[in-house]
């Protein structure tokens, strides 16, 4: 039986003895499958399961708790899970996904996770990519920054970025948290728009990006997000 479904794992928890829950990221959206003697060392499904993976599969029709067939992985991502930033950034943008993502365009969204997945796996700077991907998905959640006229006016001559305003801001609406810094709002401006198989060949402001997306996402989504404390231990922000 050709495998006819694809996702990435994004989690996997143990249930009864012998067999574990593993929950996907698809095309369709997040499912979740009951992978049969999975903990068990030879079961074939074992592979499956492992956090990370992109695998292809076949599951049964039941809408409850469908069972995972058969699969394949297609891509273990080892360079991932064999480091600590990188697997904590993804964990990070799993999170994000698992919890804001009700109605979003899952076609869209999937293939975008897969690229962003293989460019962190090829070793590109983890985050960067984490940042070009949050940017991204503000879009798909329908809360984007305005970059290209005032956020309150629509005046094409802006001087600032503000969180709280929903993006660019001209000098008429600028508040006390109107960032001004014109080589961070550039490198944003850059990374909302990066091709994702592009080099960054430009300078980004990493402390404050990372600052400025956290607020906007606090802000609009009331997201903190928990999978990154390992990395702000790292980084120290
Ligand atoms: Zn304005």
């Amino acid at each position: 039986m050709a495998n006819n479904r694809e996702g990435i794992v994004i989690k996997n928890i143990d249930y009864t003895d012998s067999s574990k829950i593993i929950y996907l990221i698809t095309e369709l959206g997040i499912s979740s499958l009951l992978a049969k003697g999975a903990r068990k060392i030879k079961s074939p499904l074992r592979q499956l399961c492992q956090t990370v993976s992109k695998i292809s599969y076949n599951q049964s029709a039941s809408k409850k708790l469908p069972i995972l067939y058969s699969g394949d992985v297609i891509d273990p991502h080892m360079y991932i899970i064999q480091n600590l930033e990188e697997t904590s950034y993804v964990s990070h943008i799993f999170e994000i996904i698992y919890k804001l993502s009700t109605e979003i365009e899952f076609k869209i969204l999937y293939k975008f996770l897969c690229q962003t997945l293989e460019k962190i796996n090829e070793g590109v700077d983890v985050e960067l990519i984490s940042f070009v991907f949050e940017l991204k998905f503000l879009y798909l959640l329908g809360i984007n920054p305005a970059f290209n006229r005032c956020s309150d006016c629509d005046s094409k001559e802006t001087t600032g970025f503000d969180v709280y305003r929903g993006g660019m801001v001209c000098s008429n609406h600028t508040t006390e948290y109107t960032i001004t810094d014109t080589e961070f709002i550039t490198g944003l401006y850059k990374l909302y728009y990066h091709n994702i198989n592009e080099d960054f060949d430009y300078e980004i402001n990493k402390v404050l990006t990372r600052k400025t997306i956290d607020d906007y996402y606090e802000h609009y989504m009331n997201f903190k997000s928990k999978s990154r404390a390992v990395l702000k231990q790292l980084y120290g922000y």
